[in-house]
C-alpha cells in the first residue's frame, strides 16, 4: 500500500456546499477566519452572488455547484451546459476564478466528467462525508470522520439547508469547523483549497 501522507504535501480541503446562505455563510466565514482556515466553496450562483463575490474576496475557493439541484442523471446534457456556461459567466463577474465542480448530490451521469472538461472544470467528489445536512451534533460529526482526516482528504460540509436537509439551520457545521481545524492541524495536516491540494496531488505523481 502506498502511503498517502507522502503524495500530498499534508493538507486536507474542507469544502461547503448548498450555498450562499445568507443566514449560514457569513458563519462559516467567521468560524473559518477565527481557525486562520481556506476553504473551497461549491456555490450555487443564483442563492446570493454579492455573498458569492465576499467568498471569493476573503480569500476562499470558489467552485461549482449547480444552478437548478437536480442529478445529471435526471437532465439533458445540453441543458446543464447551458446553465452552467450562465452561472460561470456570472461567478466570473463576481470575481471568482472556478476551476472544479460539485454536482449535485455528487451523482455523474456518463456525460459529467466531459462537459467538466470542455469548461475547463475538475470534477470534485469527496472522502470524508459529515452528514451535517441529517442535523448529526459536531462532536458526532467530528467522531465520524475522524478517521477519513490524513493527506489529501476533501471533508464534505454544507453551508446552506439544501434539498433532502433533515435540519432547519447550520449551527452544528459552524461549530465543527474549529474541532475539525485542530484535529487536521495535530495530524500536520494544513487546510487548503480544492485546487491546491489537487495540484499538489499532481505535481506528487509527475
Ligand atoms: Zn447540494
Amino acid at each position: 500500500m502506498t502511503e498517502p501522507e507522502t503524495n500530498t504535501g499534508g493538507a486536507v480541503a474542507l469544502t461547503f456546499d448548498d450555498g450562499p446562505d445568507a443566514r449560514w455563510t457569513p458563519r462559516v466565514l467567521d468560524a473559518l477566519r477565527a481557525a486562520d482556515a481556506v476553504a473551497t466553496f461549491f456555490v450555487t450562483p443564483g442563492l446570493g452572488i454579492e455573498a458569492v463575490a465576499e467568498i471569493a474576496a476573503a480569500g476562499h475557493e470558489v467552485g461549482y455547484h449547480c444552478g437548478r439541484h437536480v442529478r445529471h442523471t435526471d437532465r439533458e446534457r445540453g441543458d446543464v451546459a447551458d446553465e452552467a456556461r450562465a452561472d460561470l459567466e456570472q461567478l466570473g463577474e463576481a470575481g471568482a476564478t472556478v476551476r472544479c465542480w460539485r454536482p449535485p448530490w455528487g451523482v455523474l451521469a456518463p456525460w459529467t466528467r466531459d462537459l467538466a472538461a470542455s469548461l475547463g472544470l475538475a470534477v470534485v467528489l469527496w472522502d470524508a462525508d459529515t452528514e451535517d445536512w441529517s442535523g448529526r451534533s459536531a462532536t458526532t460529526m467530528l467522531a465520524g470522520i475522524d478517521p477519513s482526516i490524513r493527506a489529501g482528504a476533501v471533508v464534505l460540509m454544507h453551508d446552506g439547508i439544501g434539498p433532502g436537509a433533515l435540519r432547519t439551520e447550520a449551527s452544528a457545521t459552524v461549530e465543527l469547523i474549529a474541532p475539525l481545524v485542530a484535529l487536521a492541524r495535530g495530524r500536520g495536516l494544513e487546510p487548503a483549497t480544492v485546487s491546491a491540494l489537487t495540484a499538489r496531488r499532481e505535481r506528487a505523481a509527475a
